[in-house]
C-alpha cells in the first residue's frame, strides 16, 4: 500500500494506472475506521480494479468547533487497517494540500441542505460539496463509494455529480451496524460503556417506526411515541425523526407503494451527536 500526500503524487501514482485501462475507485473517509469504513473498502474491491482510499478530517463541513477539535484521529491504526484489507493507495493530504488558498465558492443544493441535516448543521453540504469536488478532480475516480448511514450526503453527491457532470458512478453500501444494531460511527467512541447502550435507543426507535408504518400507523402519533421515549431518556436528545423520500429528502407523512421512503434521526448521546436511517422499500 502506497501513502500519496500530494496531488502531484496522486496524478503520477494513478496515471499508468490509467493508461492500463484499470478502474479506479474512491473511498473517501475522515479515518477512525471501523467495519463500516472496511465495508466501503471491500465493495470497492470486488467492483473497481484499484482501490484508493482518502483520510482527511475536512474542517469546512463541521459546524461546530468543538466537534472538529474532538474527532478522533488514530492514523497509524488507520493506515494499519487499510494495508490489511487490501487497499492499494491511501490519499493523505494535510489542509496546505486541500486548501491552498481559500475556498470562497458556495454549493446551494436547493431542496436536499433544507431539511435534516442541512437544517441542524448549516454550511454543512456546501463544506461536504466542497472537499468531496476537489477529491473527485485530483483522483479522478470512475466509482467513488459512500455509506448508506449518510443517506442525505448520499443524495448531496448524486446532485453534486449530476449537475456537474463528474464522469463517475456513485456506489451506495448499506449501514455496518453492532450486534444491537447501533449503526458503526466513528463518534461511538467517544462513548462510555453507559452512554453505549443509550445510544441503541435510535436503531430501537428506527425499527419501532418502521414495524408502526408497515403496519398501517399514523405517521404522527407513532413520532409522538418516539419522542416521549426520547423526553423518558435523560442522556439522549432527539434533535429529529423524520420520515422522508429517500432521493430528494421530501418530509412526507405516508408512504405509497413503488417509492422508497426513508426514516431519519439525529440525536445527542449526552454531547455526542449521532445519526442513522432505516429505508423503506413499500
Ligand atoms: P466518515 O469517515 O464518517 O466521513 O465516513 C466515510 C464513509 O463511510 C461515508 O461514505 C460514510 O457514509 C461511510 N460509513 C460511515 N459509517 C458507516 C457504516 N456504519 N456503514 C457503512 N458505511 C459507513
Amino acid at each position: 500500500m502506497k501513502i500519496l500526500r500530494t496531488r502531484i503524487e496522486v496524478k503520477e501514482a494513478l496515471a499508468p494506472i490509467r493508461k492500463e485501462g484499470k478502474t479506479i475507485g474512491l473511498v473517501p473517509t475522515m479515518g477512525a475506521l471501523h467495519a463500516g469504513h472496511l465495508s466501503l473498502v471491500e465493495k470497492s474491491k470486488s467492483y473497481s480494479d484499484i482501490t484508493i482510499s482518502s483520510i482527511y478530517v475536512n474542517p469546512t463541513q463541521f459546524n461546530n468547533p468543538k466537534d472538529l477539535e474532538k474527532y478522533p484521529r488514530p492514523i497509524e491504526k488507520d493506515l494499519k487497517l487499510l494495508e490489511e484489507n487490501g487497499v492499494d493507495f491511501v490519499f493523505l493530504p494535510d489542509d496546505g494540500e486541500m486548501y491552498p488558498r481559500e475556498t470562497r465558492l458556495k454549493f446551494d443544493f436547493a431542496d436536499l441542505e433544507k431539511v435534516l441535516e442541512g437544517e441542524f448543521r448549516p454550511g454543512h453540504f456546501n463544506g461536504v460539496g466542497i472537499v468531496v469536488s476537489k477529491l473527485f478532480h485530483i483522483i479522478q475516480p470512475d466509482h467513488s463509494y459512500f455509506g448508506q448511514k449518510d443517506l442525505q450526503q448520499v443524495a448531496v453527491i448524486k446532485r453534486l455529480v449530476n449537475d456537474l457532470s463528474f464522469d463517475l458512478e456513485v456506489v451506495t453500501v448499506d449501514t455496518m451496524r453492532e450486534q444491537d444494531g447501533l449503526a458503526m460511527s466513528s463518534r461511538n467512541i467517544r462513548l462510555d460503556d453507559r452512554d453505549r447502550l443509550v445510544a441503541t435507543i435510535l436503531y430501537r426507535c428506527l425499527t419501532f417506526a418502521k414495524d408502526e408504518l408497515l403496519a398501517g400507523k399514523d405517521w404522527f402519533e407513532t413520532k409522538d411515541k418516539v419522542t416521549k421515549r426520547f423526553l423518558d431518556e435523560p442522556k439522549a436528545r432527539l434533535e429529529y425523526f423524520e420520515l422522508v423520500k429517500a432521493d430528494t429528502m421530501e418530509k412526507v407523512a405516508t408512504i405509497t407503494p413503488g417509492e422508497t421512503f426513508a426514516i431519519c434521526t439525529a440525536a445527542f448521546i449526552k454531547e455526542v451527536r449521532l445519526i442513522d436511517n432505516l429505508l423503506i422499500i413499500d
